[in-house]
């Protein structure tokens, strides 16, 4: 599970601070140097984390940490506060639209976890929110992400509208809509092409399904094993598309959790959910206070 490491690293920490009586601001100069070496060792980006201890140094030798009766666990406070503001705050929730179907677009590199997701998504909507999701095949240059779409409706047992791979991508998204009104599907989710990296006929072809469709969600999803390098993904993907959110795939795996901590950040768009597995129920819904929590213990 990511953030091991980085989770032993602070655990060692904040025990050494939470049982003291009285905290010097040496003491809190030891702690945020170690919290600043932990958080870079797990791949955060490092304006990111000057930042994070910028702020939680602010306030740990504020009047709420030494004026408090008990210093050290005040201290923990304060740094799982940053840490869940630095993730996002509050969970957010996915949009709905007021019209009939809520259109989603699902964006991202080859690999990512992008198909996948579309159907850990589709699966999580009608499980937890009683929705009836159309999935659309909008990946025209890899016949196989057609044909895993369909596999993936099939487990599911949910519509999929596919045109092969000689249709237009808008055209697929268009006709697609005008079948969910038609069959009453209240989500839309589209399944776009990806690429090995972030490129101009990528992005064109996405700025044009975009400005046809108007989707109420454009979601990114990056693969959080990628380090720094989900973040300089969504950071393009952001200043091309303007996504309204992001899914961070293969939280499962051994990850230094780095991207996590950094992608809101850096893009200023939430974390809206996690992969934690490849099977289509491990798909969970982000709480950055949660997250935090796990980090901290
Ligand atoms: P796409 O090219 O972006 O559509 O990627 P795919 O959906 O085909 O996924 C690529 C690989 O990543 C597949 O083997 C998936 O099973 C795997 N995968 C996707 N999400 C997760 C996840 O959250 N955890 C793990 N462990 N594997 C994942």
């Amino acid at each position: 599970m990511a953030f091991e490491g980085l989770a032993e690293r602070l655990q060692g920490t904040i025990k050494k601070i939470t049982g003291k009586g009285k905290v010097s601001e040496q003491d809190v100069k030891e702690m945020t140097r170690e919290v600043r070496l932990a958080l870079l060792e797990a791949d955060v980006n490092f304006k990111v984390v000057k930042q994070l201890i910028a702020r939680i140094k602010e306030r740990a030798v504020g009047q709420e940490v030494m004026e408090s009766l008990t210093p050290g666990q005040q201290v923990i406070k304060v740094v799982k506060e940053e840490l869940t503001s630095l993730m996002g705050g509050e969970q957010s929730k996915v949009a709905v639209a007021d019209r009939s179907p809520t259109v989603i677009m699902m964006v991202g590199l080859q690999g990512a976890g992008k198909t996948t997701t579309t159907g850990k998504l589709a699966n999580h909507l009608r499980k937890n929110h009683n929705r009836n999701p159309l999935l659309v095949a909008c990946d025209v240059y890899r016949p196989a992400a057609v044909d895993q779409l369909e596999t993936l409706g099939t487990q599911l047992d949910m519509p999929v509208f596919s045109s092969g791979t000689e249709a237009n991508p808008v055209d697929i998204a268009n006709e697609a809509i005008a079948q969910a009104k038609e069959n009453h599907n209240d989500y839309v989710i589209i399944d776009t092409a990806g690429r090995l990296h972030v490129d101009e006929n990528l992005m064109e072809e996405l700025q044009h399904i975009k400005a046809d469709v108007k989707p109420d969600e454009i979601f990114l999803v990056v693969d959080s094993m990628t380090g720094q390098d989900a973040v300089n993904v969504a950071e393009s993907f952001n200043d091309q598309l303007d996504i309204t959110g992001v899914v961070l795939t293969k939280l499962d795996g051994d990850t230094r959790g780095g991207a996590a901590l950094s992608i809101k950040a850096v893009t200023d768009k939430p974390i809206k959910f996690a992969g934690m597995g490849e099977k289509l129920d491990q798909l969970e819904a982000f709480h950055p206070e949660r997250m935090a929590s796990r980090i901290l213990g």
